[in-house]
C-alpha cells in the first residue's frame, strides 16, 4: 500500500493533465487544476472498514490526500470535527433531522484550517520555501499560523475590516502582514503582481491544486459518521466555493470507490448574504459562470467575496445535485446566530448561521420537506466575531446590591 494514491493533476474545463510531481498553479487556460487519484486500483484494496482505527483527524483519509510522503505532514490535529443533532431548533424549524457539522472545533477556529493543513504539507513536499495570499482573514490566519510550523514564509494580505482576530493570528505567527483599503479582489490583485514579480508560490484561493483536498475532508466526514448513508440536504456558506467544490469532489469520489451508491446525491445549497450574492444571481438565471458583484458587504466575512476562479465549479456541483443558490438577510443572519446560542448553546459564526437562517427559508418553501435529513456547516467559531453580538440592557451593579432573577 502507498500513503497516497495521487494520479495527476487535470484541468476541469479543457481537461489538461499536468504532473503533480511539481509545483502548479492554474491550467494554461486559466481554470483550477482539480487532483486525481488512482481509485480504480484502490477500490480492490481499500475499505471503509479500514478508517476504523485511524487516528482522529483528516489525516486518516490519507490514501484519497495529494502528499505521498508522511514526513511531510504538517498536522496540529484538524479534522474529525462534532457533528451534532440540532433537536430544538429543528423542531422549531420544522426539520426534525436537522444536524450540524461544526468546524468551529478546529485548530485556528475556522475549516480553513483544513486547506491550510494539506496545502501547506503538499508545499512543502514540492520544496516550497515562500507563499503568499490574499484573504478575508480565516484563511490567512491558518496559512500563516501553518507555514510557521512548516517553516515556510507567508505573505498574507486582507482588508483593513476583516475580523481583526484574524489580523493578530498572522501577525503573532511572524508572517508577513499587509492590511489593503479595499474587498478580497483588491488584495488578490497585489497578491498577483507579487507572485508575478518575485515567483513566489501563489497560495490563493484555487491557483494552488491542494487546498480543495483539505476542504473535500468534511464531505468524507459527513458520510462517515452518518455511517454512509447519504443525507438529503448539505447547505454551505459560500465564498470562493472551495468548499462547496470539495464536498461535490468528496461525494463524486466516495461513489467511485465504491462506499456510497451512485443513484443518490445530497443536493447542495450554495447560501450567500443577499448583498454578496454572485453565485445566487448566476443560478437563478441558469448562467455557467457568476459576475463581478458591486459594492458587496456583509457581516458574515468569510462569503464576502464579489468573484469567485472557481465560480462554475460551485454552479456545475448544484446543477448536478439538483441543488440550489440561495441569500439571507444580514438580520436573518443574526437571528439565526442567536437562536443556534439560545436553542442548542452553540456560539457559532455569521457564515455558519447562515446556513440555518436558508435551511429554514427553503423548508417555509417547502425546497425542503419534512422528513428530509438536512445538514448545516458552521465553518468557524463565533468567538472569532466578538464586535458582532450587540448587548443591551445588562444591569450594572454595585457590589452590595442583589438580584432576584
Ligand atoms: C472562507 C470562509 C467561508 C467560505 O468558504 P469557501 O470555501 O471559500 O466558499 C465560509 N465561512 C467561513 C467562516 C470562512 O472563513
Ligand atoms: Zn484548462
Amino acid at each position: 500500500m502507498h500513503y497516497s494514491y495521487i494520479s495527476h493533476l487535470e484541468c476541469p474545463k479543457c481537461h489538461e493533465i499536468y504532473s503533480q510531481e511539481v509545483i502548479q498553479q492554474l491550467c494554461e487556460c486559466g481554470s483550477p487544476l482539480l487532483v486525481r487519484y488512482k481509485l480504480n486500483e484502490l477500490k480492490t484494496t481499500f475499505n471503509k472498514e479500514d478508517l476504523k482505527n485511524r487516528e482522529n483527524n483528516l489525516w486518516r483519509y490519507h490514501e484519497i490526500l495529494p502528499v505521498k510522503n508522511k514526513e511531510n505532514i504538517i498536522s496540529l490535529g484538524e479534522g474529525m470535527t462534532p457533528f451534532i443533532a440540532m433537536e430544538k431548533l429543528g423542531k422549531k424549524i420544522l426539520i426534525p433531522n436537522l444536524y450540524m457539522k461544526d468546524e468551529g472545533i478546529i485548530p485556528t477556529g475556522s475549516f480553513k484550517t483544513r486547506g491550510a493543513s494539506v496545502g501547506i504539507s503538499k508545499a512543502k513536499e514540492l520544496g516550497v520555501e515562500q507563499l503568499a495570499m490574499p484573504t478575508n482573514g480565516n484563511a490567512g490566519a491558518a496559512w500563516a499560523l501553518y507555514s510557521a510550523r512548516a517553516g515556510i514564509k507567508a505573505t498574507i494580505v486582507m482588508p483593513v475590516d476583516a475580523p481583526s482576530i484574524t489580523r493578530r493570528e498572522v501577525y503573532l505567527s511572524g508572517g508577513n502582514l499587509y492590511l489593503v483599503d479595499g474587498l478580497i479582489s483588491d488584495a488578490g490583485k497585489i497578491v498577483g503582481k507579487l507572485v508575478k514579480e518575485k515567483g513566489i508560490y501563489d497560495a490563493s484561493t484555487l491557483k494552488e491544486p491542494y487546498r480543495i483536498e483539505g476542504k473535500k475532508t468534511m464531505g468524507y466526514e459527513i458520510l462517515e459518521q452518518l455511517n454512509w448513508e447519504v443525507p438529503d440536504v448539505i447547505l454551505y456558506p459560500t465564498g470562493g466555493g472551495v468548499g462547496i467544490i470539495g464536498i461535490y469532489k468528496a461525494i463524486l469520489e466516495l461513489i467511485e470507490l465504491g462506499w456510497i451508491p451512485a443513484n443518490k446525491l445530497p443536493r447542495l445549497v450554495a447560501v450567500q448574504a443577499e448583498n454578496c450574492a454572485p453565485i445566487v444571481k448566476a443560478w437563478e438565471e441558469r448562467k455557467a459562470e457568476s459576475q463581478l458583484w458591486q459594492n458587496a458587504q456583509t457581516s458574515a466575512f468569510g462569503i464576502n467575496v464579489p468573484k469567485a476562479i472557481g465560480d462554475f465549479l460551485v454552479l456545475e456541483s448544484l446543477y448536478k445535485t439538483n441543488g440550489c443558490a440561495i441569500a439571507v438577510s444580514e438580520a436573518d443572519i443574526l437571528l439565526a446566530q442567536k437562536e443556534v446560542a439560545e436553542l442548542e448553546g452553540n456560539f457559532i459564526c455569521p457564515e455558519g448561521a447562515a446556513t440555518f437562517a436558508a435551511a429554514k427559508l427553503l423548508r417555509q418553501q417547502q425546497w425542503i420537506s419534512e422528513d428530509e435529513k438536512v445538514i448545516c456547516l458552521n465553518t468557524g467559531q463565533g468567538i472569532k466575531y466578538p464586535e458582532l453580538v450587540e448587548i443591551e440592557n445588562v444591569p450594572i451593579l454595585q457590589p452590595e446590591d442583589t438580584i432576584n432573577r
